[in-house]
């Protein structure tokens, strides 16, 4: 995957520092890698000016110190313009300030591939774009926010539909789930990934729409594929914003029976701390989704969005280590102890333990020393149409 050869060379490339002698050497070495669409911007203000008159990257290298506006906050400036391209850090600053930059990238719902830390070698740049084969292929770059009546004709057309990511059993590397992830074939903007339509979605009031077209999809996929003898349960991302409504638990039950499955195949997945904005309702439905003998589990945690206190009020049956804590934790000690701390509470409490972001056979190893049950990550497959989903279950069973 580092290859150079593997690369895309139609990927335009932006690299915004004040360090013209590290634009230059940037540039140089981007051009090895056989990008030639390189463009070198020494101050923020100037990237997003570049931004906004329509010259858009499909990946942004971004200095985190520079005069003016710097890396912080470019990054807060992209996350507000949608920006959908790839976004890696640079800096010669402590390790530490680099991830968090980089975890505040990401709650700002940019797609960031990574950081690297001053001096660097040609060999991690290779690596951190070889990542946008998997994502940015699919996903064409765009600033422009969506808006609600794009949104309302995307439901209505039934734009949005259901991609499937496989989730493996880390004892036997066999394909046990899937985790249903929405993806929206937008006529015009190609697809578009969930971050940049969900939270619109929960804000005007559509995200029961959005769960309706995607769940009942998925659930008829996942009756075709029980009809057909392949034996795998399937993950549901829900909304703390779809948890308004106490007739929930009978609305997935019509869902399920019209489907010919088992709440028992299916599991639950809740982030956000907007649980507990209403934790009485949200634990009575929980609570009766449980009873029904739906699961339940409890996604990113350990990122401040899923806390110990949900863990602790909510009758979860699975834990799911966020990414940030797994990818690259081989070389990580303080994400390596925070993965290893989760899987020892779920553990202890009788959870699953799922990892998120497996992407390296390094950090596939970690998970099964660390004992964790089940891992999913660009190792085995990103989410898939059901069509490829249908071919890979046919063959890993
Ligand atoms: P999530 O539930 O944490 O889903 C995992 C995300 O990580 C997915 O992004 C997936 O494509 C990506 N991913 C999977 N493997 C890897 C890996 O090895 N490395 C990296 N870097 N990323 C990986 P996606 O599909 O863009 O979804 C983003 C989020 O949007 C999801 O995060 C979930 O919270 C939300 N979402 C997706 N579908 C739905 C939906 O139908 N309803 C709701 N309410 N939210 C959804
Ligand atoms: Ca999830
Ligand atoms: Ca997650």
């Amino acid at each position: 995957m580092t290859d150079a050869s593997s690369l895309d060379s139609s990927i335009a490339v932006m690299v915004v520092d004040d360090d013209c002698l590290v634009t230059t050497l940037m540039a140089l070495l981007l051009q090895e890698l056989g990008f030639d669409e390189v463009t070198e911007e020494a101050s923020g203000a100037g990237a997003l000016a570049r931004l906004d008159a329509g010259q858009i990257p499909t990946v942004l290298f971004c200095d985190l110190q520079m005069p003016g506006m710097d890396g912080v906050q470019l990054i807060r400036h992209l996350g507000a313009r949608h920006y959908t391209g790839g976004v890696i850090l640079l800096s010669g600053a402590d390790w530490r300030i680099l991830k968090s930059c980089e975890a505040m990238g990401r709650s700002a719902g940019l797609n960031m591939l990574g950081v690297l830390q001053k001096p660097f070698e040609s060999n991690e740049i290779a690596k951190l774009l070889a990542r946008i084969n998997f994502v940015q292929k699919r996903t064409p770059v765009q600033v422009q926010p969506i808006t609600l009546d794009e949104l309302k004709g995307g439901i209505a057309r039934s734009e949005i539909t259901a991609w499937y990511q496989p989730q493996i059993d880390v004892s036997n590397r066999s394909t046990v789930g899937v985790e249903v992830l929405a993806r929206w074939k937008h006529p015009t903007r190609g697809y578009i990934p969930p971050l940049s339509f969900i939270t619109l979605a929960e804000g005007v009031g559509l995200i029961d729409e959005v769960l309706k077209v995607v769940c009942r999809d998925a659930l008829r996929q996942l009756g075709q594929w029980l009809a057909s003898g392949i034996t795998v349960r399937m993950s549901v991302n829900l909304s703390a914003r779809n948890l308004h409504d106490r007739s929930l638990p009978e609305l997935l039950m019509t869902w399920c029976n019209d489907a010919g499955v088992e709440p028992t195949d299916i599991v639950i997945e809740i982030t956000e701390s907007q649980v507990a904005e209403n934790m009485a309702l949200a634990q009575e439905i929980l609570s009766r989704l449980r009873l029904k003998g739906f699961g339940l589990s409890i996604d990113d945690f350990g990122t401040g969005y899923s806390s110990l206190a949900q863990l602790h009020q909510l009758p979860f049956t699975e834990l799911k280590v966020d990414r940030a804590f797994v990818h690259g934790a081989a070389q990580d000690a303080r994400s390596r102890a925070i993965f290893e701390s989760n899987v020892m509470l779920a553990q202890r409490m009788g959870l699953v333990s799922v990892g998120e972001g497996v992407e390296t056979e390094e950090d596939f190893a970690l998970a099964a020393e660390l004992g964790c049950d089940m891992v999913q990550g660009y190792l085995f497959s990103p989410a898939i149409p059901a069509a490829s989903m249908s071919k890979w279950l046919e063959q890993r069973q």
